[in-house]
């Protein structure tokens, strides 16, 4: 039996942002202790952990440091330093998901590499060093337009991507080490989330649906379960199982897919953490990604991932042209819908497109819960003061 509810034991977060507040807001139910690292003690945890460190979780001593305090330690970013959690499990901490898992998912390069490697549907990809490389394997007749360029590492939510289609967006090339993959086209983007525990036993959510902005590159509307047919989302909910084996992953994960327009699916990539992608878990499925989580890694029996009802889910992101004090509009707008929930993550400061929150509307009905969430895109703004 797992001995943390009600106990002296510690599980520790590296990261305090909005998936560390929900994975606190999980273990409250339970009566579970949670510390937490983050560098700005203004960040979405600082006022609801137990105990709340002001430190950089890419930084060797800070990490280690914080997690000689706890018991498990676990992520909700993974740009974190995998050196001290490599010290911490020779000195015998429990760390999931492991450095090696980290390790593997926080460089696009290795990521893609583990891919083909393990023989997981993946669209092809070249790693290259730098801008100049990428050039001359354009002029040399390597790579051909169009194609997507990524970051190997520290690009987030779009950051890091840039989409090559003719030769005037040469001028947008990254520099660093990227990767560069074939413009795929895209039917839809799903993602699959997971949980597997320390005996290999595995829960996977239905798929589900992600719409982009095309302007900012997030998720702007997620519909779950995915509209896609049966055959595709156990293809998919398979795919998603081997990538968790092949890693041998313990805790949720969250694998990225793109079903393409010729019927194939390629995994786009993985997370090792609770994601955005699963937020409506916390209404709309027996038990949330983050309640999987803390399941998996303090060895709780693995909950039920059954979906109550359908249900979308849209990101509140900073209006366009406001930076500063964060002042939200029409909040009773979403307050007074049927089905709906809100969830605003803390942040003090907004910026164009900053995920400041999100709301899930759950109903049986998922053309009416679309027109919902459309309604409220428009009418619940995220202003400054
Ligand atoms: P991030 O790590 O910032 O989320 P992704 O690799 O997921 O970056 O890319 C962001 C988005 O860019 C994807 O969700 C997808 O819409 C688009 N994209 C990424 N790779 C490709 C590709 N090879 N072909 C077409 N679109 C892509």
């Amino acid at each position: 039996m797992s001995n943390y509810i009600s106990s002296d034991k510690k599980l520790g977060i590296l990261g305090g942002g909005q998936l560390g507040k929900m994975l606190i807001q999980a273990a409250s139910k339970w009566d579970i202790t949670i510390c937490v690292l983050d560098p700005n003690p203004e960040c979405s945890c600082a006022p609801y952990a137990h105990e709340f460190t002001v430190g950089k979780f890419s930084d060797y001593e800070a990490v280690l440091n914080f997690g000689r305090t706890v018991d498990v330690i676990t992520i909700e970013i993974e740009n974190v330093n995998t050196d001290a959690l490599r010290k911490l499990q020779e000195e015998g901490k429990i760390v999931h998901p492991s450095p090696e898992v980290i390790d593997t998912i926080k460089d696009k390069g290795r990521q893609k590499t583990f891919y083909r490697d393990n023989e997981l549907s993946t669209s092809d990809f070249k790693i290259l060093n730098a801008k100049d490389d990428v050039l001359s394997k354009i002029n040399s007749g390597d790579i051909t337009l169009p194609f997507v360029q990524k970051l190997c590492r520290e690009g987030y939510d779009g950051r890091g991507v840039v989409v090559i289609k003719s030769e005037g967006d040469l001028e947008n090339l990254l520099e660093g080490e990227t990767i560069i993959e074939p413009l795929v086209d895209i039917d839809k983007e799903i993602s699959v989330i997971l949980s597997r525990n320390e005996s290999g036993e595995i829960n996977v959510f239905p798929p589900v649906e992600m719409e982009f902005n095309p302007e900012a590159n997030l998720v702007e509307m997620l519909l779950a379960p995915a509209r896609i047919d049966e055959n595709f989302a156990s293809k998919a909910m398979d795919l998603g199982k081997q990538v968790i084996q092949s890693l041998n992953l313990v805790g949720v994960m969250a694998v990225e897919m793109f079903l393409t327009k010729k019927g194939e699916i390629l995994i786009n990539e993985t997370a090792p953490r609770p994601h955005n992608s699963g937020h409506q878990t916390i209404e709309a499925n027996e038990s949330s990604q983050y309640e999987q989580h803390l399941r998996a890694i303090l060895i709780f029996p693995l909950g039920s991932v059954d979906q109550k009802s359908p249900a979308i889910m849209i990101n509140v992101l900073g209006s366009k042209g406001f930076e500063g004090k964060v002042d939200y509009k029409e909040v009773n707008e979403v307050l007074k819908m049927k089905g709906s929930h809100l969830h605003l993550y803390g942040k003090k400061e907004t910026r164009p497109f900053r995920k400041m929150g999100h709301i899930t509307i759950c109903g049986n009905d998922i053309d009416d819960l679309i027109e919902k969430g459309n309604h409220l895109k428009k009418v619940f703004r995220v202003e400054a003061k």
